[in-house]
């Protein structure tokens, strides 16, 4: 029944892994391990699905990478999703006030799409409904991570569940709890955190022309705005803005929202007509320094929350789900210390590189200093008509770069 507390079959029982946070990345892991019926697991989560306190399944959208496709694919995840989402057939970046222009095709990168459009709630309906018909994943929820104590054989944790306690012991436990992870504090593990100064505001937009499946990208004064097309003609925006303008664009009514945006992305969709609800995202970097202690293992915003310039978030963690799952199906223990390290070993560089790549952009698109306004225009203007960069940022930015888990090489001809 939604929403209702589920009694975990839970205490005498030694779990193979339970994940702490059923959000995006939490719900996308056990997902993956749908086929893995001889495993038990468990999912400890705060907020019912269907609730609108959930903080994960928001009106936020995702971009999905390409990679990320391969990956929904392998989970035989992708006929569910594939008509609901909107493709992304090319992405046109620019910069307000200067003349440089890029654009990617995806005929350019031989794919059937650059990327997918998703709406969190869509995406988390399609997982909800293959870990709710699967029984040998309990979804305990209402339920929050309270205590955590581990030694060499397992993680004993205690969980509020409704009205009552209860102690749970697995041989893995996976903290996808978001980027304030309390599975992450308690296990002690360590994490670099700075704050961008800039909040992103996100709402839907109808507009006087078709998206035609143009994903924009525009840089300001201002901080970055993206258009990302959804489905029924909508657009997805993001409009980054500094900390202390986020409470005025905020408090504007609907019609000066509108005007001050299309004043900061132009006209290449025509007068913005309608635009729904806004909501708004503090921006932080967060990274942890180790993914794994023990037998804990970090994964999602609960390892790295970035910013969403580059929308590259949850198609990190969708790697890190990937090579997770592959890990617990295919070991008797898979908390074991040595598979932990061959997993940190396995994403660490992956992460790296996306957050170099994630910060680069932040901070150069962020950046009103004149010169560097005006290297980001040669950049882009160079990026035009030097089709090799624009590969390498296009395989970037599809997900193309990372390595692949054996999840997907398995999906290979
Ligand atoms: C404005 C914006 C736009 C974005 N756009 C993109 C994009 O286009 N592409 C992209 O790839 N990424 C994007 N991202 C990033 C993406 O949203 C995140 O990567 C993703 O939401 C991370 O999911 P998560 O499950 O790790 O964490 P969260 O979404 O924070 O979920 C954590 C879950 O854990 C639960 N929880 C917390 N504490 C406990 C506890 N103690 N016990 C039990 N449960 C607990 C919560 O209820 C929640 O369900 C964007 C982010 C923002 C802010």
């Amino acid at each position: 029944m939604p929403g209702a507390v589920v009694e975990g079959r839970g205490e005498g029982v030694l779990y193979d892994a339970i994940i702490i946070g059923g959000g995006m990345v939490g719900a996308s892991l056990a997902a993956a391990l749908a086929a893995q019926t001889g495993k038990r697991i468990a999912v400890v989560e705060a907020y019912a699905f269907e609730s609108q306190s959930q903080p994960s399944f928001d009106d936020r959208v995702i971009a999905m990478s390409y990679g990320s496709r391969r990956i929904f694919e392998a989970m035989n995840l992708w006929s569910q999703l594939e008509s609901l989402i909107e493709p992304i057939l090319s992405i046109h970046v620019s910069d307000r006030g200067h003349f440089g222009v890029s654009r990617l095709h995806h005929t350019e990168e031989n794919v059937e799409a650059l990327g997918y459009v998703a709406e969190n709630r869509v995406l988390g309906q399609v997982l909800m409904d293959r870990v709710r018909s699967t029984p040998h994943i309990e979804w305990l929820c209402p339920a929050q991570l309270e205590n955590l104590q581990q030694d060499e054989q397992g993680v004993d944790i205690t969980i509020r569940l409704g009205d009552t306690k209860k102690n749970l012991r697995t041989k893995l436990l996976v903290a996808a709890d978001g980027a304030t992870s309390r599975a992450r504090e308690l296990a002690g593990l360590n994490l670099q955190r700075s704050d961008y100064g800039q909040s992103a505001i996100i709402a839907n937009v109808q507009t006087e022309y078709p998206h035609q499946n143009v994903a924009y990208e525009r840089f300001t004064e201002t901080g970055p705005i993206a258009f990302l097309p959804m489905t029924q003609n909508r657009c997805s925006v993001v409009w980054t803005v500094r900390h202390d303008e986020a409470d005025a664009v905020m408090a504007l009514n609907d019609e000066n929202f509108m005007a001050q945006l299309q004043q900061r992305f132009g006209f290449r969709l025509g007068h913005i007509l309608r635009c729904g609800k806004r909501h708004v995202y503090p921006l932080a970097y967060v990274a942890a320094e180790q993914l794994t202690k023990g037998r804990v293992a970090i994964i999602g915003n609960a390892a790295h929350a970035l910013h969403p310039v580059s929308g590259q978030g949850y198609n990190l963690a969708l790697r890190d789900v990937a090579a997770m799952a592959e890990l617990i199906a295919r070991h008797e223990d898979a908390g074991h210390a040595l598979l932990l390290a061959e997993y940190h070993a396995a994403r660490y560089q992956d992460m790296q590189r996306v957050y170099r790549f994630t910060d680069t952009l932040a901070q150069l698109f962020s950046n009103r200093l004149t010169p560097l306004a005006h290297a980001r225009a040669a950049g882009l203007v160079l990026l035009d008509i030097l089709p090799p960069l624009r590969h390498l940022l296009a395989k970037q930015s599809m997900g193309l770069l990372a390595p692949m888990s054996r999840m997907l090489r398995r999906m290979q001809p």
